[in-house]
């Protein structure tokens, strides 16, 4: 590692802009002994530490495989399309790299094939659209449907093109050989780096030893970056989930088949219907029922449906007794479904996602059953609802699955200890025998930023606070001449901020929501003196260099929303074993989400700025140290005078 990291090594004499970092060197030297000696790995690397080329190097240096799993499609691009190819040229060692996005990006021709005789399109921009999409599929490399960058995002028929797995007949495919996610598959397989995103990578765990759907060939290591997003993103894998949608579009895949068996052809489309009109009746027990808009959770009680085993009819619900319906519907269909004569391959597929839906819509139902270690609710967006359960604690199933599973785990972030401990994390993944460390940051944070904490803030819950705070942030973007983000921690206190805010500065106002992140961003990069108000989305993976951003205003602590079922399932969880869910989760938590915050700021060792947290929780509770203790050691005041006086200096 030193003849490459090291201050005359090859990154020195081949990098234009490389410059000797320490932390980078010994983050570098831990993943490689890591690799070597087959044993995890938790780094915690700030902005600035240079971490991607550190475990790309070692892990490049093993000539084994080894997926890199990424939070966003941002790094995954920024690895694939420059970090990658600056290793090819300058490391001596050639190596192959291949970039996995998850199934539904990819085109599956089998399905295409069949949409050209069915009725899936609704006017004629879709026919445009789907013509497009048939002459690109016939000539693209990848099948991957970012290539084609004038579809609209949300193409409503593109989820009945896609190559997701539960539609895949895998090697019975006639077009299996031609197949993307075939080809794709072959070029991982031909890869020694595979760089994928965390859903893709989970989805893949959880169906590995299963016959189909897999994508990922066998690796011997994984890295992920951004790590402290992977508890949320396992979870999801490794639950259940029905939706209106899935319900649907298997009952529209059902009507598109063409069957030479003409009786049990009709058997199907006759319990298909069925199964269609009782779902609308189910779809009822929930938020108002299936068509209707908006947006809600709602936690799913035991009382509210069904007693008993499924079969019995002890005890059941109005609702319960249209989950019944429901199920014996699914019945009479999988029975039609397995009376096919000579049935053709894409009835398997169809079998088997029907054997789904039934499988995950009892385990999600039949509460009274239901351990306690599964949190399940129900979820409106727009005009679907999903049903959903998953796992509270997911350090068991990721001990299993995974740590037990692969030899070397890497896990990096910016933000992976809270109060200068790994426990948080290693707690909630269950990763034991880590090896730790924490690689020193390359930025003088003592004299890039000022932490300003405003004397006087009424308590987040006090009426009073909104004014307060919007107060203090007209003066400090008159101290900072806008150039800030304001991370607000719920939209209904970003709107009003801005409200209370805007006529009071004469600097250009963004708001989160006003178009897309991505658009909102290009436009706060090239505004000059812009303010931006945000939440949740622009709390992480943002990237704003220079002057642009010199300052972030943070208004609450991030805690969790408590209302948030899987947020009260994990307190729940922890109180009722007697410990306490606060100190154990609810802080490190927000102290995991305010460190992201914060990293938006400085981005570069020339960037400079203000740091404001106006909840003054931080100063006037105990737990308020621990959030202190976690940022970067830098300066302090309560006097907005030094705010003035740290702009007016440069
Ligand atoms: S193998 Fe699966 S994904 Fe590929 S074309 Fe066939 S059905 Fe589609």
């Amino acid at each position: 590692m030193k003849e490459i990291f090291g201050r005359n090594g090859l990154l020195a004499r081949r990098h234009p802009e490389y410059e000797f970092r320490k932390g980078q060197f010994a983050m570098a030297e831990a993943v490689a002994r890591a690799l070597e000696d087959r044993r995890h790995l938790l780094v915690e690397a700030g902005t600035g530490t240079g971490k991607t080329l550190a475990y790309l190097i070692p892990a490049i240096a093993t000539g084994r495989r080894i997926v890199v799993s990424t939070g966003t499609k941002n790094l995954q691009e920024q690895l694939y399309y420059k970090d990658i190819p600056f290793l090819q040229k300058v490391l001596p060692k050639s190596f192959r790299a291949t970039y996995l996005k998850g199934r539904s990006n990819y085109v599956c021709l089998k399905r295409l094939e069949l949409a050209e005789d069915s009725p899936l399109l609704e006017g004629l921009e879709d026919i445009d659209h789907f013509e497009e999409i048939n002459r690109w599929a016939s000539v693209t490399e990848t099948g991957d449907r970012a290539e084609l960058t004038d579809l609209p995002t949300n193409l409503p028929f593109w989820r009945h093109l896609d190559a997701r797995s539960e539609s895949c007949i895998g090697s019975k495919c006639e077009k299996f050989e031609n197949c993307f996610i075939t080809r794709a598959r072959q070029r991982a397989l031909e890869s020694e780096i595979i760089i994928v995103n965390h859903h893709l990578f989970f989805a893949d765990l959880a169906l590995r030893g299963r016959e189909w759907g897999q994508v990922l060939p066998d690796y011997d290591a994984v890295i992920f970056d951004e790590a402290h997003q992977i508890e949320d993103v396992a979870m999801q894998y490794f639950g259940a989930s029905v939706s209106t949608w899935q319900i649907a579009d298997l009952v529209g895949d059902l009507n598109r088949l063409s069957l030479a068996d003409r009786e049990s052809a009709t058997e199907i489309l006759r319990a298909g219907t069925r199964v269609m009109g009782l779902a609308d009746q189910f779809w009822l027990n929930f938020q108002g029922g299936a068509g209707q808009t908006g947006d809600s959770k709602m936690v799913l009680r035991r009382s509210m449906f069904f007693r008993g085993r499924p079969g019995e009819s002890t005890d059941v619900t109005p609702a319960g007794e249209r989950y019944l319906a429901l199920r014996k519907a699914l019945d009479r269909l999988i029975a039609a479904l397995k009376m096919v004569g000579d049935p053709p391959a894409e009835l398997e597929a169809l079998q088997r996602r029907t054997d789904q839906i039934k499988f995950d819509l009892d385990f999600i139902m039949h509460l009274e059953a239901a351990d306690d270690t599964f949190v399940r609710w129900s979820e409106r967006r727009g005009r679907g609802i999903t049903l959903q359960a998953v796992p509270i604690d997911a350090s068991a199933i990721l001990s299993d699955r995974l740590f037990r599973e692969t030899e070397t785990v890497v896990l990096t972030s910016a933000t992976l200890t809270t109060n200068g401990t790994f426990d948080f994390i290693r707690t909630r993944l269950g990763i034991e025998g880590a090896v730790e460390m924490v690689a020193e940051s390359n930025y003088d944070y003592q004299n890039q930023v000022l932490l300003y904490l405003p004397p006087r803030m009424p308590e987040p819950r006090e009426s009073g606070f909104t004014a307060a705070a919007a107060t203090e942030i007209i003066s400090i973007l008159k101290a900072s001449q806008g150039r800030a983000f304001v991370l607000c921690t719920s939209n209904a206190q970003m709107t009003s901020l801005r409200k209370l805010v805007e006529p009071e500065i004469d600097f250009p106002v963004f708001m989160q929501g006003d178009g897309s992140n991505a658009g909102i961003l290009a436009r706060f990069r090239s505004t000059p003196h812009a303010v931006l108000f945000a939440t949740a989305g622009f709390w992480q993976g943002v990237d704003v260099r220079g002057e642009a951003l010199s300052c972030v205003i943070i208004d609450k602590l991030p805690f969790a929303v408590p209302s948030d079922p899987v947020v009260a399932a994990r307190q729940n969880f922890i109180d009722q074993q007697g410990r306490s869910s606060f100190g154990e989760y609810s802080v490190p938590a927000a102290v995991i989400n305010l460190k992201q915050g914060v990293g938006r700021l400085i981005r570069s060792a020339s960037d400079r700025g203000v740091l404001s947290i106006l909840d003054p929780r931080l100063v006037t509770k105990s737990y308020g140290q621990q959030f202190i203790s976690s940022l970067p050691a830098c300066r302090v005041t309560r006097d907005i005078e030094d705010v003035h006086k740290f702009f007016a200096s440069h």
